[in-house]
């Protein structure tokens, strides 16, 4: 007993939540960029063998202003770091990030000073996938553990995020200069 017996066949009532996250789990567009080896295999998942487009991920875009996930496909170094900050402000909300190998989470096998020892201490990240490279397939299984993630997000977590971004003023934001010498202080 419910809205359902009242309608007529092939109507279906949902959450507006729901299909929102619905929408965004299944046309997550990355953005065009690649660090080191990995990226290789980050491009290897977009071919017919892999078919990212099965998830909707296909159309990965040039712009940082239409594109909603960043994959961090390789090792990021000191020099790149301000490049990928800032990047990564220019996504609109929301936005997601998977840092693809180990030399993405965690500096891998460059445990030196020239090497960010995992892109998380520049920008929030959702889902790490191990490996050196990983292959494809996991990178596949990285971004439907995001899917699932993205499912269980709420409007009341995006309002939070957007109280956040409001109290940032265009002048509050590290240039490029702040950012590199932070990264060498
Ligand atoms: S994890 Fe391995 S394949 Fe990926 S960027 Fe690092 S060294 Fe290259």
């Amino acid at each position: 007993m419910g809205l359902e017996d009242k309608l007529p066949e092939g109507i279906i009532t949902t959450q507006l939540e729901s299909l929102v996250n619905w929408s965004r789990q299944n046309s997550t567009w990355p953005l065009l960029f690649g660090l080191a080896c990995c990226a290789i295999e980050m491009i290897a998942t977009g071919s017919a063998r892999h078919d990212i487009s099965r998830y909707g991920s296909e159309l990965f875009r040039a712009s940082p202003r239409q594109a909603d996930l960043m994959i961090v496909s390789g090792r990021v170094s000191n020099k790149m770091a301000p490049v990928v900050k800032r990047l990564y402000d220019q996504m609109s909300e929301p936005k997601w990030v998977i840092a693809m190998g180990i030399c993405a989470s965690a500096g891998g096998p460059f445990n030196n000073y020239a090497i960010i020892q995992g892109v998380d201490k520049l920008i929030p990240v959702d889902v790490y996938v191990p490996g050196c490279p990983p292959r494809p397939e996991a990178l596949l299984y990285a971004l439907d553990k995001l899917r699932e993630k993205q499912g269980r997000e709420t409007f009341a977590k995006y309002r939070r995020n957007e109280l956040a971004e409001a109290m940032l003023s265009p002048q509050d934001m590290d240039s490029l200069e702040a950012l590199r010498a932070k990264q060498f202080a």
